[in-house]
């Protein structure tokens, strides 16, 4: 497998190159619109015909590189069903493997952050990651006070679906804030400071309550163009 963590700055997001070294078919998550001639660069370096980009959710705070990676590569966007999105090739489903040449992605129905959240595990026998967008940060969660957000959903689904898999599990988050790159499912089980360890359900609604977090900047421009996976109106 090829794999790279790749950053975009104004938004801390992360995006994740995951490639088959068979077969030379790459997929990109969660592209940003800003890193796209990055993206594309790096596939011509190592090689990589982009298949799909696959969305985590529908992003409130960057535009997605979707629509100007495929129309430079001809791949196809892959989004949560649940997004309801326009433009949309792959309606992404939990149960439905995304298959990238020999690797298979495995969409994880993560609600909370946003309601169409998917979580995509990917088990390889070097070791099982999971890109976790924006359900469960290293340290953190996303916030759950719009796009159909709620605190105690998220939490259900952190404890169900994501603090379920095998301790040495590697989670890659959608964003880091403070230049951190990975963590373990059995690290943020014990001390993710909002979700880990001991805290409850009516902990974690209390916290999330009282973070009067700012509305996002771009808020207004990204929800509508991901719904269109940033084609142009
Ligand atoms: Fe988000």
């Amino acid at each position: 497998m090829i794999f790279r963590q790749l950053f975009e700055p104004q938004s801390s997001a992360y995006t994740y190159l995951v490639a088959c070294e068979e077969t030379r078919e790459a997929a990109l998550i969660d592209p940003v619109l800003e890193t796209v001639d990055r993206d594309l660069q790096l596939l011509d370096q190592l090689d990589l015909a982009l298949r799909c980009t696959i969305e985590t959710h529908i992003h409130a705070d960057h535009v997605t590189g979707a629509a100007k990676l495929r129309h430079a590569t001809g791949c196809k966007a892959a989004v949560p069903a649940l997004s309801n999105a326009a433009h949309v090739d792959i309606a992404v489903r939990e149960g439905d493997a995304i298959a990238i040449g020999m690797l298979r992605l495995q969409p994880l129905h993560t609600p909370g952050h946003t309601a169409d959240h998917h979580a995509y595990l990917l088990d390889t026998p070097g070791g099982a990651r999971v890109f976790t967008g924006d359900a469960l940060l290293i340290d953190g969660c996303g916030r759950t006070d719009f796009q159909n957000g709620d605190s105690a959903t998220l939490y259900r689904s952190v404890h169900a679906k994501l603090f379920a898999l095998p301790d040495d599990t590697l989670v890659y988050p959608g964003h880091d804030y403070q230049q951190r790159h990975v963590s373990t499912v059995g690290q943020e089980r014990e001390r993710n400071p909002r979700l880990g360890g001991a805290k409850t359900l009516d902990e974690f609604v209390a916290t999330m309550a009282a973070l009067n977090l700012p509305r996002p900047k771009k808020m207004d421009v990204a929800v509508p163009a991901n719904q269109g996976c940033g084609e142009p109106e």
